[in-house]
């Protein structure tokens, strides 16, 4: 069933700005290449205005109880899950992925609010023995301020709500700046929180020039913290400039994830689990495998193994029943893919698959690029599509050597059933998550964040309401 796209506005306190009371640009369908909606882009005044309003929100917000704020978040949650099908479409029609896809990513929407909202209640101080007698020592906690956070177009929904629950929960205001091409989703998501009782200005949300919103809210005094997803170069930037102004920032910036099968494993089960782990949303995953080193006793059967299934996934419209991998999200990604693939060719590499599908659209073939020179390009670049590389090994130090040699550390992936090589894969590798027998390496309840260039700082789990607290150290003389 069809659903109407949402209307899409600047949310800033009690206002909504829709696309005739600004300049706009278009939101693309990426299965039709069709226009779908405008888009109001934010003045400078908006931005500005969005700073306040989160500051002025923040009085009141910070005095609410966790508990009336987990009671909120619970409930949008609910209203999320109420109106899971219309943001299934909502998302598969402004990124692309299949709606089976969409609805995992709302279900994981919904539990994130709900685990921060629980965790939030757990967020305790402590009471630290004195070394005088009579005194007493309290270290409290308090929310940090009003955050500005910035989510990119592979998770419409969930890479905004995995900055904005921790933030709500810990009794944080926000201007959020989700991606201008998938605007969609966090209209719905802003409305299941107000329906909850979320008041105005506690959330805001801007969409416009990402770098002149990025700038002014980051400079903006009234912003304390600064959270970004995206690529490591943009990364880099909003953490220098967060830098420059004393802000807090989060940064989970790219990965190009190492997957290391040893030679005991059922080469059949993880080729099955390599062609579904890797192209899950066309590949378009931070945290997605990448590298894929085989180790040479089994590596002519894993190659063969992953090519056939590769070559089956059915690729079409995510709206279409059968669907296993839509479109990529832009076409700056089918650009990028050929020009992979073209470096490739170029070096003497195998590939497999390696064209774009038809010319409406942005579709693309689950990709295989073997034997291939490790100065490649796809070796050094994030791929962010559905490209996998596949290369042999001789020994697990050279398995590890290829893995660790990376400036980014994100997710990495191991497959062996010896207890004593998985110990060995899991001290040795450079990354912040590791996968054993799994590609599953995200949950709402656990750290996710990565080391060197992938940058700093964790969403899920305990820690990612951290980012969002300040301690205060009380002092009581007797
Ligand atoms: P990009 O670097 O221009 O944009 C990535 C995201 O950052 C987009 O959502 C964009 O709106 C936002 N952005 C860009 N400049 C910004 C700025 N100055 N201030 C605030 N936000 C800004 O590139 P792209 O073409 O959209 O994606 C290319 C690469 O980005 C991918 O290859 C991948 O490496 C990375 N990426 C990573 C993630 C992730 O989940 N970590 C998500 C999307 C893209």
């Amino acid at each position: 069933m069809a659903y109407n796209y949402p209307e899409l506005c600047l949310v800033i306190g009690e206002t909504r700005i829709t696309a005739e009371q600004r300049q706009t640009r278009p939101v693309i369908d990426p299965a039709t290449g069709q226009v779908i909606a405008e888009l109001p882009i934010a003045t400078e005044a908006d931005i500005r205005a969005a700073a306040e309003a989160a500051a002025l929100a923040y009085q009141d917000w910070r005095r609410t109880s966790s508990h009336q704020r987990q009671a909120i978040l619970r409930a949008a949650a609910a209203k999320l899950r109420e109106r899971r099908e219309e943001l299934a479409w909502t998302i598969t029609t402004e990124q692309g992925k299949p709606l089976a896809e969409a609805r995992g990513e709302i279900d994981a929407s919904a539990e994130t609010l709900e685990w921060f909202a629980d965790e939030a209640r757990r967020a305790y101080g402590r009471i630290i023995p004195s070394r005088f007698p009579g005194h007493r020592q309290l270290v409290e906690i308090e929310p940090v301020g009003p955050v500005a956070a910035f989510a990119p177009w592979n998770f419409p929904l969930i890479n905004g709500l995995r900055k904005v629950a921790p933030a709500l929960a810990a009794g944080c205001t926000v201007v959020l700046k989700p991606a201008e091409e998938t605007p969609g989703a966090t209209m719905i998501a802003v409305e299941c929180l107000r329906e909850a009782g979320l008041p105005a200005g506690v959330l805001n949300v801007l969409y416009g020039e990402p770098a002149q919103i990025s700038d002014a809210l980051i400079k903006a005094p009234e912003i304390r913290k600064v959270s970004f997803t995206g690529s490591v170069s943009v990364g880099q930037s909003l953490a220098a400039l967060a830098g420059r102004h004393g802000k807090r920032a989060t940064m989970e910036l790219g990965g190009h994830a190492p997957v290391i099968i040893l030679d005991d494993v059922d080469v059949d089960q993880v080729a099955t689990l390599a062609a579904a782990g890797k192209f899950r949303n066309a590949g378009q995953v931070c945290n997605g495998a990448t590298r894929f080193y085989v180790q040479r006793g089994i590596y002519d059967r894993f190659l063969a193994g992953f090519a056939e299934r590769a070559g089956r996934v059915v690729v079409g419209d995510g709206r279409v029943d059968g669907t296993q991998m839509g479109p990529l999200a832009n076409d700056r990604r089918v650009t990028a893919m050929e020009g992979f693939v073209a470096d490739a060719r170029k070096r003497g590499g195998g590939v497999i698959g390696g064209e774009r599908i038809g010319n409406v659209g942005n579709f693309f073939q689950p990709t295989i690029l073997h034997d291939l020179d490790p100065a490649a390009e796809a070796y050094h670049v994030e791929p962010f599509g559905p490209l996998a590389l596949v290369a042999p090994f001789d020994s697990e130090e050279e398995a590890l050597a290829r893995a660790n040699d990376s400036n980014v550390g994100l997710s990495s992936f191991v497959f062996t059933e010896s207890a004593r090589r998985q110990r060995r894969m899991i001290d040795g590798i450079q990354a912040g998550l590791v996968g054993v027998n799994t590609f599953q390496v995200a949950f709402p309840e656990t750290p996710f964040g990565g080391i060197k260039e992938s940058g700093f700082g964790h969403e899920g789990g305990a820690e990612g309401l951290e980012p969002y607290l300040a301690k205060k150290f009380v002092h009581i003389a007797g």
